[in-house]
Formats: C-alpha cells, structure tokens, sequence
C-alpha cells in the first residue's frame, strides 16, 4: 500500500524498517530481479521507433512514475518543453507520482512551490529529497550532536525541522594565515560532517570537515556523488560529487552516500509500498537515475535533455556499464505526440 512521505517520517517502525549499519548500506549488491515481465528489457528502445500498440501498452504497463527533477522536468529554472503536460498526462492517467532528486539546496516545500510555478501539479509530499533524506536518516538513528554541514540551508531546514543542530552554512573566507587554524575552532559538540551542494565552498571549509572526521567517531554523510548539473550551454557546473570527492581525499575516508543509487533511497522508496514491476523510473543519468531503477527492478526510461547524451549512451550501450535503460527519448514532452488517440 502506498504511503505519503510525511506518514513514513512520522512512523518510528519504519524509521527501523529502513535503517541499516553503514556496512550494510556500503556493501549493497545488485539485485538480479526478473525482468521477463518488463516490456523492453534494458534495450534502450527509442520510443519514437514503437508501434502505437507497443506505446500504449508502455503506459498500461505502470502505476507509480517516479522522475528526477533537474535534466528532465527543467533545468535552473526554465521547464523542459512538453515535460510538466506529460507529468500531469500521467497524473490524470491515475498514476501516482514521486518526485526524486538528489538536489539538495532546497526544502521540499520549496520544490513543490518551484515544480507548481513552471506548471506542474506537485504537492510537498510527494517530493524526495537529499536534503530530505539527511535529516531522515540522522533522526532515524536517533542522532542527537550537531552537524558541521558543507552544503546549503536546504539541509539545513530540513535538519532544523526534525530538532538536529548544524553549523557551518555561508561563506566561510579564506585568512591571509590560513594554515594556522586552531583546534579550539572546532566545536566540540560536532557528531557528524554531511556533504551536499555548496556554492561557498573554501579551504577553511575542507580544513574544518576533514579535522572533524580526522575522529572516527565523526559520521561522515553525502547527499549524492552527481558530477556536474545539466547544463544548458557550454559551461560545466560542477555537481556536490565535486566536493564529496574533495572531503573523502582531505579526510582519507569514504561518505556514506544517502542519494540516487544508493541504498538508503532504495530502501526508503521500498518503505512506501511501491510495487516495483508497476513502476516507472524517469531519468536524464544512466549513473544515478537508471541505476537506481535497474537496482529497485522499476521499469526505467531516460530522456536525452539533460546530463546523459546520445554519445554516452552509445558508449555505455557498448561497454554495457552502467545498466541501460529499457526505453529512450530526446526528452519527456516527446510522449505526448506518441500517445494514440
Ligand atoms: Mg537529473
């Protein structure tokens, strides 16, 4: 059965249900699902290239669409044309419909206002977070320090609102005498460093996460490893795996990383009831999107409007690594076309 996300955070039991040690979340297998129900198998299909029967057996063939944000719905803050009339399509289909992203710089009621103002029918509850899943994931395992937070006051909020303290967000300038930073500048209440996007990201700030985690009892959390942001032209917008590799190197360790694929999403989206061989995955990167859905057995089509493009696809199609997706498009709104009438 299906449950909002704001039952899930309120219900202790499932808290437990989907907490596992780091160990476990670190060392996730693959799971070998059956896919002889799937329709087109990892093939990469281009969609536009099926009969009219074979698209509108695609749609009867899911319950629950779950869709990444930035890449596919929009990107920055310009929606991606025909993408917010195929959401709502689905909608008024009856299919339910999560909202998964691994951006962590806004609240989740932030995002819905942002997915509603370019035309989208969203409400807060339906949207997943990393920020989200920070603040989740510290409660659950009833963490009561502070955290230092590289990242932005998306976290931050969402950390506020489950009663967990954190320090560190803003710009934190670099000193003329930069190396002779002070223990006594650390807190000492600091239980956690987390990772997400940060757009004043310093020295000082890598000095301060590494030296907390140089105790091994500091946790040291990311939100998600994404290389770079869609990008609408020629200039490269580094993404928060950007800093989560720069703290791992600085501080010799490894994050647990709570995003798309990993375990922690997989078990939360688990946690909801989902039916995995009626869900539909919808995705702009094969590494995080249609892993994820390859890793929960969810039907998985990628659109070609935002990180993955059709080179990648070509080369991931020949070294068969990460998993294809069953169906292709150049972007989502093209599914309206297809649609018989
Ligand atoms: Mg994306």
């Amino acid at each position: 059965m299906f449950k909002p996300l704001s039952t899930i955070l309120r219900c202790n039991k499932l808290y437990n249900k989907i907490y596992l040690p780091n160990n476990v979340l670190k060392t996730e297998p693959v799971r070998n699902f059956n896919t002889t129900n799937k329709m087109f198998k990892s093939s990469a299909s281009n969609l536009q290239e099926v009969s009219k029967d074979q698209v509108q057996e695609f749609l009867n063939s899911f319950d629950t669409v779950l869709t990444d944000c930035d890449g596919v719905l929009w990107i920055d803050n310009n929606a991606i044309p025909g993408s917010a009339e195929t959401m709502n399509y689905f909608r008024k289909l009856g299919k339910r419909i999560f909202y998964v992203t691994n951006n962590s710089t806004k609240i989740r009621s932030d995002f819905a206002v942002k997915a509603q103002q370019l035309g989208f029918i969203a409400s807060q509850d339906e949207i997943l977070s990393t920020a989200y899943l920070v603040a989740h994931y510290l409660k659950g395992i009833g963490f009561t320090k502070k955290v230092y937070l590289l990242g932005s006051n998306g976290i931050g909020e969402e950390l506020k609102a489950v009663g967990i303290r954190h320090i560190g967000v803003g710009p934190d300038h670099v000193q003329p005498d930069f190396k002779s930073m002070k223990p006594s500048e650390l807190d000492p209440e600091v239980g956690a460093v987390v990772v997400g996007f940060d757009e004043h990201v310093s020295y000082p700030k890598l000095m301060k996460a590494a030296s907390y985690l140089y105790s091994e009892e500091c946790l040291f959390i990311a939100t998600n490893t994404d290389e770079r942001f869609p990008k609408a032209s020629s200039i490269v917008v580094p993404g928060t795996g950007t800093l989560v590799r720069a703290v791992e190197t600085c501080s010799d360790r490894k994050a647990l990383v709570l995003g798309k694929p990993h375990a922690y999403v997989r078990k939360f989206l688990e946690s909801c009831g989902l039916d995995p061989g009626r869900t539909l995955m919808i995705g702009d990167r094969c590494n995080t999107d249609i892993e994820l859905g390859v890793r929960c057995g969810f039907q998985t089509l990628l659109v070609l409007s935002g990180v993955t493009s059709t080179k990648d696809l070509e080369r991931i199609r020949n070294e068969k690594k990460p998993p294809l997706p069953d169906v292709v498009l150049p972007k989502l709104g093209d599914l309206l076309s297809l649609i018989p009438s």
